[in-house]
């Protein structure tokens, strides 16, 4: 084996966003940054000592502009470069890191490498941009190992000092560097002087099986927030959508909404023609308990399901992916009433059921 064979290889995936911004050094305009000539433009790269290649989306893309299209492209890419390389990181826009992030947990069945998301808020050619930083630490841990064993073998986003699940993950600020939480499961690493992983929190295979690429989507889901005054006309349109077949319902606190019966009436009709109605907290933190009021325990009576602690993002993309492979209803809701990859977390009282 030479020495390059050696070497810990990552591929670094370029979707768009901000991140891939620098500044042309005659005219000082920030222009899409040309990925090939990535270690040319930033050295510090030379000193990490891997082998870095990299892919980019052409054209690359505004975040707010991908979709189940492009996480598709980002499964393909993946898989078929699988066996190459130790580790990927994903650079992509911060708006939607997280739906990225959540379905490609899902997608990606059986992983066993790192895959890193991360961007930032200022572009890589800014003075004070957080994007230097931000990749290579992503880079960093997508190439950690411990026993030669990849240390994260997960879909992570990386930003900002802190690594979080991507399917726990949000953006929860447009301003600040520190634009990202996971509120309902602690942070997998932390980078300060050193970088500290969390091995207790990291999730890892049971069994060590090949990768299996998912590409199966389904569209046909909505997002529906509660609001106080939501109209009988709203709800009605959006539950009687043509080929409809799930809807993450955004609800008040521990899952709670109005117990009007028109309301109940349309979610039991709409349950009854077969759509999954998932309920999730609008609460940037904690988990949905239709126990606990009795607001809540009427939506569980009318046939909504639980998303416990679930993000929105994550729930929109998992409902997608069961509905994309054809699963019943009852093998949705099954589905969507378990962890598939650390996702939700099922409350002892329930799982002990
Ligand atoms: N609009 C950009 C995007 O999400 C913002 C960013 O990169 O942070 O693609």
């Amino acid at each position: 084996m030479n020495a390059l064979q050696e070497k810990v290889s990552i591929l670094l995936i370029y979707t768009g966003g901000t991140i891939g911004m620098i500044e042309n050094s005659e005219t000082g305009v920030l222009e899409s940054f040309n990925f090939e000539h990535l270690k040319d433009n930033m050295p510090e790269l030379k000193k990490l000592g891997y082998l870095i290649d990299s892919i980019q989306f052409d054209p690359p893309m505004d975040s707010s502009e991908m979709g189940p299209e492009s996480w598709k492209k980002l499964v393909r890419i993946i898989s078929e470069n699988y066996q190459r390389y130790d580790g990927f990181v994903v650079l992509h826009g911060t708006d939607t890191m997280a739906f990225t992030a959540s379905a490609l947990s899902f997608m990606l069945e059986n992983l066993s490498k790192p895959v890193i998301f991360t961007g930032s808020q200022l572009p890589i050619g800014m003075l004070r941009t957080d994007g230097k930083e931000n990749l290579i630490t992503a880079i960093e841990i997508a190439a950690a190992k411990e026993n030669g064993m990849p240390i994260v073998p997960e879909v992570c986003i990386f930003f900002e000092n802190n690594l979080l699940r991507g399917n726990r993950t949000r953006k929860i600020n447009a301003d600040n560097f520190n634009a990202f939480r996971s509120y309902n499961y602690p942070a997998l690493a932390h980078a300060g002087i050193y970088i500290k992983y969390d091995t207790t929190q990291i999730y890892h295979p049971v069994l060590r099986k090949p990768l299996k690429s998912h590409y199966l989507l389904d569209r046909n889901i909505a997002i529906l927030k509660l609001f106080p005054g939501l109209s009988q006309q709203v709800l009605e349109s959006i539950l009687n959508i043509p080929g409809l077949k799930g809807v993450v319902m955004e609800t008040f606190g521990s899952g709670n909404a109005p117990c009007y019966e028109w309301l109940l009436n349309m979610l039991r009709d709409a349950v009854s023609r077969g759509i999954v109605i998932v309920n999730v907290s609008q609460c940037i933190a904690g988990s949905v308990e239709m126990h606990r009021y009795e607001t809540g325990h009427k939506l569980l009576e009318a046939g909504v399901i639980s998303g416990y602690d679930s993000t929105t993002e994550s729930a929109v993309t998992k409902l997608m992916f069961l509905f994309g492979h054809g699963l019943s209803r009852e093998e949705v809701i099954e589905h969507m009433s378990c962890s598939l990859i650390g996702e939700i977390t099922i409350p002892e009282n329930v799982l002990h059921k």
